[in-house]
């Protein structure tokens, strides 16, 4: 395994003439859990879009466990990968969406072994005895016939993540996982994500719960303006920050 999971370098991106990454670095060590805070518009869901190349980036490069992502290197040019190369990248990148996503018309067990029988191939016994285990594991074994509309946000939201997790991700994403959701609901949610930081699985987490950041973070990253203002242990950004726009920020979502 690499030193460095996921590695973000230099990545611009712009839509026409707006400029929404201007030279991102980040990097993510292999266990380590990344919360990426910042405003409405600071570019946080477009950095997680580049990194399954949901986007194409302008400029820079991302790699996950030393492979590049999106692009193959030949000579000082990057060609960009064939879409079924891509997607094969993309089963290695667990990402979890605001809105659950989750397949309306799929049971809960068949939108958890979907993707695993249909991209991986895996024998479908095999992918729905997974399945069960991980739902066991979000603590929905009971919900395993269920449709999408029977259950909770808060609920499919926790499908959601067993269905990324069953693709055995190296790394996951989470884009505002809880914003969408009932204030009462937000708990148990962040508790399945606070589990699998406890197990070592790597995570970037675009959230404005701070609470969890400082509890479950290694790093705390904030964003503003297309940009990586400053990062650092809990410790050091939401509690003690350095720059007055990341004060600013944290003193209105506090
Ligand atoms: P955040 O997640 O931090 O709120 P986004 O990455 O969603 O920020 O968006 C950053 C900026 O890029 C916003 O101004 C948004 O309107 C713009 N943007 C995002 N996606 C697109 C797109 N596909 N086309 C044009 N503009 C976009
Ligand atoms: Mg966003």
């Amino acid at each position: 395994m690499s030193q460095v999971m996921v590695d973000v370098h230099g990545v611009h991106k712009s839509f026409g003439p707006l400029q929404v990454l201007r030279g991102v670095d980040l990097r993510v060590r292999p266990g380590e859990v990344t919360v990426i805070l910042g405003p409405s518009g600071s570019g946080k869901s477009t950095l997680l879009r580049t990194i399954n190349h949901l986007e194409k980036v302008d400029r820079g490069w991302i790699s996950i466990d030393g492979e590049l992502i999106g692009y193959r290197r030949s000579g000082d040019k990057l060609h960009e990968l064939k879409e079924k190369e891509v997607l094969k990248q993309r089963t290695h990148i667990g990402f979890v969406f605001q809105n659950f996503n989750l397949f309306p018309h799929l049971t809960v067990l068949e939108n958890v072994t979907e993707a695993p029988v249909s991209a991986l191939r895996r024998p479908r016994k095999e992918a729905a005895e997974t399945a069960r285990r991980l739902l066991a594991r979000v603590g929905l074994e009971d919900k395993a016939d269920a449709y999408p509309r029977q259950l909770s946000g808060g609920q499919q939201q926790r499908v959601a993540i067993a269905r990324a997790l069953a693709l055995e991700p190296k790394v996951l994403l989470f884009d505002e996982p809880t914003s969408a959701l009932d204030p009462e609901l937000v708990g148990e949610v962040l508790e399945v994500i606070k589990d699998l930081a406890a197990t070592g699985t790597t995570m970037i987490v675009v959230t404005h719960e701070i609470g969890f950041a400082r509890e479950v973070a290694d790093t705390v990253v904030f964003m503003d303006g297309g940009l990586v203002v400053e990062q650092g242990p809990p410790a050091a950004v939401p509690d003690t920050p350095r720059h007055e726009r990341t004060r600013a920020f944290l003193s209105k979502v506090l």
